[in-house]
Parts: C-alpha cells; sequence; structure tokens
C-alpha cells in the first residue's frame, strides 16, 4: 500500500487488500451467467461459514449494512408482530428506530452506553409480555466495543420460543457463529466488515421455513427479502440492480478470508491487533472504557485523556497528518475515541500507529 493512503482504524469500511481491489476491474452484466455463478458462490460461503447449509439460506441485499438490518425486521416481524430489542449502545438504538420507522411495535430493555444485557432480564421480560414475538441483538456493538454474551441470549430466547434477529455485522467472520448450536432466525451482516470487501450489499442468514411464512410481511419492496430470496432462487439473479464490482471483491475476499484460516485465523489477527494496541495504548497512559474481560477483538473504546491540550479534532487531524484515521467515540457519558482493529491491518501498522500516537501526545504537548 502507498504510504499516501490513509490507514483507517474504523469498523467499516476498513483497508482492502490490492487483490479485492482488483477483482473490482472487470464490468459485469448483472443478468449474465458469469455473475450469477459469483453470487451464487457468495451465498455458498457465507452458509459454509456459518454451518448453516443445512437449515438456513444467504439472501444477500443492495446498500449498506443497516439497509439489510431493516429489510431483515420488515420481512421477518410480521406486521401485528412485536420486538424486544436488546440496547447497549447506538446500533441496538438504530434497530428501534428502524421499527419505529416501518411501523413495527417494539420494546427495549436499555443498558445504557456498555453495560451487556442480562439473560435472567431477558427470560423475564418474555415470560411477562406473551405478545413479544422476537428478540433483536447486537452481537458486537461497534460503539463501545462490547462483545455481548450471544450464546446465553439465544438460548433464552429459544427456551421462550421467540425469534432471535442478530445484528452480527461487525463480528461475522472473526467470531464464531454456528447455525447448529447458536440459535437464531435470522444473522445480519455486510461485505465491508470483517470479510474484508469493499461496502455496497449486507447479507442475512435466515432459518428457510421461517422465510418460506414471511411472504407478504415487507413494508418496503426493495427491501422485501423474502422476494428477493424466492427471485435469487428461480433466476440466479438480484431482483435489482446488485453492486456487480463490490460482489466480485467480496468472493475475492471470501477466499483470503479462507487462506487465511477462515473465522478462526481472522480471529486470531484481530485479537492479536487488540492485544498489541491495547497494550502499548496503556503503556502511553491511556485507559480503555472497558475492562479486559469484555474487550472485542473488533474495536475498543478509550478514554479521551483528561488534559488540558486535548481537543479530539486536533488529536484526529494530527493523527491523519501521520496517515492513521481514528473513529470518534459515540458514548453520551464520557469524552472518548475508538481504535478498530479490523481489515488488513498487521504488527507493523499496530506499531506505526503507536509510534504516531506519542508524537502526537507530543505534539499537543500533553503527558499522561
Ligand atoms: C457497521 C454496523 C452496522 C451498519 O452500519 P452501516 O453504516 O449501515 O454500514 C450495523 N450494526 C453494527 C453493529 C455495525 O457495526
Amino acid at each position: 500500500m502507498s504510504s499516501q493512503q490513509p490507514f483507517l482504524l474504523t469498523p467499516g469500511p476498513i483497508n482492502t487488500s490490492m487483490s479485492t481491489k482488483q477483482a473490482m476491474l472487470s464490468d459485469w452484466g448483472s443478468w449474465d451467467q458469469d455473475f450469477n455463478a459469483i453470487t451464487a458462490e457468495v451465498r455458498q460461503r457465507i452458509l459454509q461459514l456459518a454451518n448453516a447449509e443445512q437449515s438456513h439460506v444467504c439472501v444477500p441485499v443492495q446498500g449498506s449494512g443497516s439497509f439489510a438490518v431493516e429489510a431483515t425486521l420488515g420481512t421477518l416481524v410480521p406486521k401485528d408482530g412485536k420486538v424486544l430489542v436488546l440496547m447497549n449502545g447506538a446500533y441496538g438504538k438504530r434497530i428501534a428506530q428502524s421499527l419505529a420507522y416501518m411501523g413495527r411495535e417494539s420494546c427495549a430493555i436499555d443498558m445504557g452506553d456498555y453495560a451487556p444485557p442480562q439473560p435472567e432480564a431477558v427470560a423475564a421480560r418474555l415470560a411477562e409480555d406473551p405478545s413479544i414475538s422476537h428478540v433483536a441483538l447486537v452481537f458486537c456493538e461497534t460503539s463501545s466495543g462490547i462483545l455481548n454474551p450471544v450464546a446465553e441470549i439465544a438460548e433464552v430466547v429459544r427456551q421462550a420460543g421467540r425469534g432471535l434477529i442478530i445484528d452480527a455485522m461487525s463480528a461475522f467472520g472473526a467470531l464464531p457463529v454456528d447455525a447448529q448450536t447458536l440459535p437464531f432466525d435470522a444473522l445480519i451482516s455486510a461485505a465491508n466488515k470483517c470479510i474484508e470487501g469493499v461496502p455496497g450489499f449486507g447479507y442475512a442468514i435466515i432459518r428457510q421455513p421461517v422465510l418460506e411464512a414471511c411472504e407478504g410481511n415487507a413494508h418496503s419492496l426493495s427491501l422485501d427479502l423474502y422476494d428477493q430470496w424466492r427471485y435469487m432462487e428461480k433466476t440466479g439473479q438480484w431482483r435489482f440492480t446488485p453492486p456487480t464490482h463490490v460482489v466480485a471483491a467480496f468472493l475475492q475476499a471470501l477466499k483470503e478470508h479462507e487462506a487465511e484460516g477462515g473465522t478462526a485465523g481472522r480471529y486470531a489477527r484481530y485479537a492479536r491487533n487488540r492485544d498489541r494496541m491495547v497494550a502499548g495504548m496503556r503503556q502511553l497512559g491511556f485507559r480503555t472504557l472497558l475492562e479486559d474481560q469484555w474487550l472485542s477483538p473488533i474495536i475498543t473504546t478509550f478514554f479521551s485523556p483528561a488534559h488540558e491540550n486535548f481537543e479530539f479534532r486536533e488529536f484526529y487531524d494530527r493523527l491523519k497528518a501521520h496517515n492513521f484515521i481514528i473513529y470518534p467515540g459515540k458514548l453520551t457519558e464520557a469524552e472518548s475515541f475508538r481504535l478498530g482493529h479490523i481489515g488488513q491491518l498487521f504488527d507493523e501498522q499496530v506499531d506505526q500507529l503507536l509510534e504516531a500516537m506519542a508524537a502526537v501526545l507530543d505534539e499537543m504537548q500533553i503527558t499522561l
């Protein structure tokens, strides 16, 4: 990568490999069988990654990750359904906002900025309110970086006989998902997160008998995953113009994911990035929002230094001058910033980042 290109420490878009970018250098006919074969292989590989080939189908949809979340909610939750949203950050809140837009009833267990949802509290709420048809949960809440207790919550939802919809946007591909042991109706991710593709579409892994019963649920034509699925099964094509170049790049990214050792290989690299980054940042005097047990290998939130010379915009601009793009914080209660661990990020870049951090603190005359 040329030294001119800034390094993204954000949770998607992320830095992609040169070979993934190069896969975009051809033009494809959206109806042509060569492109249909790419779509079919992408869908197949996604199911394989989740060990879901026997039970689920993969339905991709154009747009960013939020489009896929909205499409999944609108397709799976009937008009008279009700969703319990487990919130501990911005993405949980966005799920509730999507449901409000599409006129689906919802209620929430809101844990604030970062506390994890408690399985016992979920069980109690489900027992109390039989009108709740679905539970929505964010796997890794990217706004704080917390890894939510997905397996425990999924078990509680299964026991209560409700449907579980998981926003696994920033987790899928790096954190293990096994559809045969993790019970879910739908699990959603997007091209530009841990698989390391470029942005342009999202996808849902949906339990097939559940999707078969969803005809007529959707509030939106273009976000109707039932219709998208039926059409794709019948023709091999996307219903409306697909992001052809993005899909081709994603197939290349999936092959590179496999070559790196699949989900386990990616997890190992991202966890190493996190450990190296957190240790180095702590050595510089920064503090993490979360205790070690809750830190995800996706992104970590750091408190902004309580120093009179610290100002986020200047900190950001100076790091950018050193070629690193960091991510602002999303906490309501404390000033913070975030550093992502995903994308084409290796020891070398982490060490360069830590050097840049030290230099910027020096430039800003901040001693921690
Ligand atoms: C990235 C992300 C999304 C999708 O955000 P977009 O801006 O629409 O791509 C949704 N949920 C989580 C947890 C995410 O990390």
